[in-house]
């Protein structure tokens, strides 16, 4: 008989495939995506599957056999073996980290699994025979008369505690027969706190309205034909995208198949997580949801994993990585907020989770439905070339008003007033009518723009950072600056440092300087800030949202963390302190990415019965950006943003492809750069249009220098494999790192 022969992929670092012998009896539990153990040189490793055979006139003689099967089922679904290739050569890295990243290191571990021994009763006693046991053996008695009154099998551990019996009494009675001990895995459910607090939300399915219908229905006949599509899913914020998802998830399941839900990790607060957990559990008919974020637990993490591996469960709800997840017949993918920047991964593999999710839907013969309020001009322009399918929801349900936007002028503000307050004049009054008629606000501050750096009046001096060239940033509580790119901290100067001027006053709005002018202008207030500081405990985070629903603060102040998901009724007036800011980074999605947060937050005023009302400050009142926010006018917005970047040939008319080197020594760096430019220019010159080398943005992170080099191409699968060969071949100087990222949506 001719010996079975695999191919496998390694993982920790050998990125190539190679071949084992498989012993007879293991013959039986391998498969293509199995996770295996083979002998590489003198160790053992982890491998995965990528197929079975061997070439022709292949030297199989020679071969080690394989080690160990480490779960009897693959561990990763055929269109995830092939999604994972596809990554290796469009982000530029190899398979073997690819790997990794789609199985969790819990399962690569292969973490003993967690059982507890149930105790089943195997054969029921006559009242006689029970009679006699309780004279010979009144404890085993004792044990079978508990278990038989019971309903369902119970654990034996906390059984046998609680009655005070060992092990031996359980073995007497399976030796009569009577028991049978059956293994159980133990599950873990994330969030169970939540269900005990009460924070349940209601779960019942709404009758769609119209809209809903109509776009429910044009899923379903996409979903008919059982073939790759895309549809994305343009509804403004309140007009019940979820309930179309829901539905969408419903017909999937349904047909048998399997579904990943993606939400952007902040979305993935308790709360949404218990209504959706319970929706989709219901819709589920009871089988279980598998909810994955990062905060999970190893345990958690790997039950959650076996689950949808062994088909135990069908549906997975979590945060960008649950786009591996290991579901079975996957029918159907959704991305919530498709347009987040969080779901670009910034370490590799650099991959970004909507894209990946086309792809994997594309593999899968899956739909995949992109939804948001303000869709990528990427994902926008894929429906203007007639890929994806646009479906739109452009009411809010039962008819709720869109909040009006109004802009208030902070360069009329400043002219007025002779320093600068955070709050203007019409916020302040705005907030105040609130206040009196006891409904809530939020401020924003934008934090990607999020600078309280130290400004001399006199001399202009920004105190920066040592080590990296950026300002650093004031922290009240503590008097101390920061740099929040390194870490680097230091006490906080009372005179300026450069020409010795008492007058050294703060530029630019923390959450903590706004929270401060918050408390000023209104005494009686309750304000509360949430930020990345004050949230660093997972609880208060939860604490604090919970005491806003409930009316025990007025103002709310934070960054976007205060995001997506959260739906307060009571919230008639939201406030975005600086809308500019981010329109000042050099980025060219910086239009896209204002106009995004605009319409988002101003989403999150008058969810509830009343009308809301949202105030924006900004020195540039005028910003197209700005003005199509106004009326959450996103076609409006997204043809005048194309034409641009169509005149710019920038993306989505063509990809970016980031090249970064970083060094201790800028010449050398510089020098290195531009020696690899010209042989790109030279090799791929016809493929790609360089931009650079340039100095990056923020030229010096904790004493590392960096320079960058953009491509511009239309192919990026024929351009990153060449750039790879090349960069292996290229003679690069031993302190220069550098890394590739296609599709960066982090230009700083
Ligand atoms: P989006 O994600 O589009 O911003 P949601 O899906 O969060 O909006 O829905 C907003 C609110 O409207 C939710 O509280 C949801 O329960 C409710 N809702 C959704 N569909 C309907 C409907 N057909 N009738 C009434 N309420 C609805
Ligand atoms: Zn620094």
């Amino acid at each position: 008989m001719q010996a079975m022969i695999v191919g496998v992929h390694p993982l920790a670092g050998f990125d190539k495939l190679l071949h084992y012998r498989v012993p007879v009896a293991m013959g039986a539990s391998v498969a293509v995506g199995s996770l295996v153990r083979v002998p590489i040189l003198n160790g053992m490793k982890l491998a995965v599957v990528g197929e079975i055979g061997a070439p022709r006139d292949f030297p199989i003689d020679r071969l080690k056999s394989l080690a160990q099967v480490v779960y009897p089922f693959p561990s990763l679904t055929p269109d995830l073996l092939e999604l994972s290739r596809w990554m290796s050569h469009y982000y530029a890295c190899g398979l073997d980290s690819i790997i990794e990243t789609m199985i969790p290191a819990a399962v690569r571990r292969g973490a003993g699994l967690k059982q507890e021994k149930l105790l089943v009763v195997a054969q029921k006693l006559s009242a006689e025979e029970l009679a006699v046991l309780e004279k010979r053996a009144p404890q085993q008695a004792r044990l079978y008369r508990l278990l038989a009154e019971q309903f369902r099998p119970q654990a034996k551990a906390p059984v046998l505690a609680r009655l005070g019996l060992t092990a031996a009494v359980v073995n007497a009675l399976i030796k009569r027969g009577v028991l049978r001990e059956e293994s159980r895995r133990i599950e873990r459910v994330a969030y169970t706190d939540d269900h005990a607090a009460g924070e349940l939300v209601a779960a019942m399915p709404h009758q769609l309205n119209a809209e809903q219908q109509f776009a429910v229905d044009a899923l379903g006949a996409e979903f008919a034909t059982e073939k790759f599509g895309v549809a994305l899913l343009l509804g403004v914020t309140g007009s019940g995208k979820t309930e179309v998802y829901l539905r969408a998830i419903d017909t999937a399941l349904k047909a048998g198949g399997g579904v990943v839900f993606l939400v952007p990790e902040v979305a993935l607060t308790p709360q949404t997580v218990a209504r959706l957990r319970s929706r989709l559990e219901a819709i589920a008919h009871g089988q279980r949801c598998v909810v994955w974020h990062s905060h999970l637990s190893e345990g958690e993490r790997l039950d959650g994993w076996l689950a949808l591996a062994t088909g135990e469960a069908r549906v997975v709800v979590g945060a960008r990585s649950a786009v591996f997840a290991p579901v079975q017949n996957l029918r159907l993918i959704v991305v919530d907020e498709e347009h987040e920047p969080a779901y670009k991964q910034d370490e590799t593999p650099r991959y970004h989770g909507r894209d990946v999710a086309v792809m994997r839907a594309k593999l899968a013969g899956a739909i995949c439905v992109l939804g948001s309020a303000t869709p990528s001009l990427e994902s926008f322009a894929n429906v203007e070339a007639g890929k994806y399918k646009l479906l739109q929801l452009p009411q809010r349900v039962d008819d709720r008003k869109l909040p009006y936007i109004d802009v208030v002028d902070l360069r009329l503000e400043a002219a007025k007033q002779r320093t600068l307050p955070a709050l203007s004049g019409k916020l302040v009054r705005a907030m105040q009518d609130r206040l009196e008629r006891r409904e809530q606000t939020i401020l924003f501050i934008n934090r990607r723009g999020y600078s309280s750096s130290m400004l001399c009046k006199q001399c202009g001096h920004v105190e920066g950072c040592a080590h990296c060239s950026i300002a650093m940033t004031f922290h009240r509580t503590d008097d101390t600056l920061r740099c929040h790119l390194c870490g680097e901290q230091r006490t906080a100067p009372t005179r300026c440092p450069q020409c010795g001027a008492p007058d050294i006053r703060w530029r630019g709005l923390g959450t903590q300087r706004v929270e401060e002018a918050v408390r000023r202008v209104l005494p009686r207030a309750r304000v509360e800030r949430m930020d990345a500081d004050t949230m660093s405990k997972k609880n208060r985070f939860r604490e604090v949202l919970s005491h806003f629903r409930a009316g025990r603060i007025d103002v709310l102040v934070g960054t976007q963390m205060i995001g997506k998901g959260l739906d307060f009724p009571n919230v008639t007036l939201v406030g975005l302190v600086d809308a500019d800011i981010s329109m000042h980074i050099p980025d060219f999605r910086a239009n896209e990415r204002t106009f995004q947060l605009l319409v988002q937050v101003a989403g999150r005023a008058g969810r509830g019965d009343r009308a809301g009302e949202v105030i924006v400050q900004t020195f540039t009142p005028q910003a197209e950006a700005i003005q199509f926010s106004r009326h959450a006018d996103y076609a409006g917005f997204a043809a005048a943003e194309l034409k641009l970047r169509r005149e710019f040939h920038y993306p989505p008319y063509r990809h970016l492809i980031q090249h970064l080197f970083r060094g201790p020594n800028p010449e050398k760096l510089k020098f290195f750069a531009e020696q690899w430019a010209k042989l790109v220019e030279k090799t791929l010159g016809d493929r790609v249009e360089l931009r650079g080398p340039v100095a990056s943005p923020i030229e010096k992170i904790k004493d590392e220098y960096r320079w960058q080099l953009w491509y511009f191409t239309n192919g990026v699968t024929k351009v990153v494999p060449e750039l790879m060969r090349l960069r292996a071949g290229f003679a690069w100087a031993d302190d220069i790192t550098q890394l590739l990222d296609v599709d960066p949506v982090n230009l700083a």
